[in-house]
């Protein structure tokens, strides 16, 4: 099929839910993705944080396909190889205790909200159920994980919602106090609020409220989806705050670009979870954390120092263009506010001059893969200069 006959059948073969950009991807490679018709792009997206290591990394494909040959998909009623290990280097790095798989995001994070249900009402009482989340926030599509989502534009179908969460504006630390009463079993929260506009977390806030949980026995939920597994110049944005949350969430950049996600699990909350009380069919596939332990061998000490380096000259170089007037975000997630034309405008015109880019609300998003070149980071720019001159 050319490009033109795939556009075509997808408008009339697929569910309308996303507003896709125009550009029919074939191949990649590093940060280039070449599409159907042959034009090569510069990707500062990584398939919106997902593809750490580029597209078709050589060693992540070695990995893969090696498992893939030897065995593709048991079910967890069985042990995998591949699963432990995926398990033992993220408990290892991050202090946390124990981990669970699942596919998503959005699943990583209903694995957290029951934990805490459970928690909460097991310890404490049936009605400590409650889960504090932030105005602003995303946490997934599935009805807990949008219900948990504090942005009134995902909530205006679907209805009924669950109840038991509740929403504090991001930063207000009074609000929190007055919300964190003796109902409430966790506090959820993204460090950076990534679909809300590459906002990070004020320190003071993010302390407070670890401090209020450790005093409350109230669980610190810290969801990494976005900001995990490299992104921010650490292994999980949490750790650039001094805080050791009780469950932290990730999916997206671990897998290397298949789909895999899940929730680490600290002291407090590692034998929550009994036989029965959750899971998945796919969780934990073989295939997934085959390609997660490569991603996560990759992301060594001097890989994080390089993420770093690399994000913190994508800023500057932001900054040097008059247009910019703010950069927003850490390490190689960030966000730029631009004066004169609308993020969605500047994001078109990029794809159509070869570069990828991305919104978050009203900013433009730069998301590009964890090994991207100097070279291509500079390429990716002059494009961006040109766009929004
Ligand atoms: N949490 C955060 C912070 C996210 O950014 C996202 C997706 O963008 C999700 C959860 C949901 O992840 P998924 O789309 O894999 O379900």
């Amino acid at each position: 099929m050319n490009a033109t006959e795939i556009k075509k059948l997808d408008n009339e073969k697929i569910v309308g839910t996303y507003g896709r950009y125009d550009l029919v991807a074939a191949e990649g490679k590093g940060a280039r993705c070449i599409a159907a018709d042959g034009r090569e792009y510069i990707d500062f997206t990584a398939g919106i944080g997902v593809n750490s290591l580029g597209f078709c990394d050589d060693s992540w494909v070695e990995a893969v396909a090696a498992q893939l040959k030897k065995l593709q998909h048991v079910s967890n009623l069985f042990y995998t190889e591949p699963q432990v290990q995926a398990a033992q280097l993220l408990t290892e790095r991050t202090g946390l205790e124990k981990a669970f798989f699942g596919n998503s995001g959005a699943e990583a994070n209903e694995a957290a909200i029951k934990t805490a249900r459970k928690y909460g009402t097991t310890k404490k009482g049936a009605q400590v159920n409650q889960i504090i989340t932030l105005e602003n926030s995303f946490h997934g599509r599935t009805m807990a994980t949008i219900t948990a989502t504090g942005q009134n534009h995902y909530h205006q179908y679907f209805t009924p919602f669950l109840d038991g969460f509740v929403y504090c504006p991001a930063n207000d630390v009074q609000k929190l106090e007055q919300l964190a009463d003796e109902k409430v079993c966790a506090i959820m929260m993204e460090v950076i609020q990534g679909e809300g506009g590459v906002l990070a977390l004020e320190e003071d806030f993010v302390r407070k409220a670890a401090e209020i949980c450790r005093e409350k026995d109230i669980l610190l939920i810290i969801d990494e989806v976005q900001t995990g597994i490299g992104r921010t110049g650490k292994l999980f944005a949490y750790e650039h705050y001094g805080i050791q949350p009780d469950i932290v969430t990730f999916a997206k950049g671990i897998g290397g670009g298949l789909p895999i996600g899940g929730a680490l699990f600290g002291p407090k909350t590692c034998d929550v979870l009994q036989p029965g009380d959750h899971g998945t069919t796919y969780g934990g596939n073989p295939v997934a954390c085959a390609g997660a332990v490569e991603v996560l061998h990759r992301i060594d000490a001097q890989f994080l120092q390089e993420v770093a380096e690399k994000g913190a000259y994508l800023k500057e170089e932001l900054l040097k263009l008059p247009q910019i007037k703010e950069v927003s975000g850490m390490g190689m997630m960030l966000g730029a506010v631009l004066e004169g034309k609308a993020a969605a405008e500047v994001v078109k015109d990029a794809l159509a001059s070869g570069l990828m880019l991305l919104t978050a609300k009203d900013r433009v998003r730069l998301l590009p893969p964890l090994t991207i070149t100097k070279e291509e980071l500079n390429a990716g720019l002059s494009i961006l200069k040109e766009v929004i001159k």
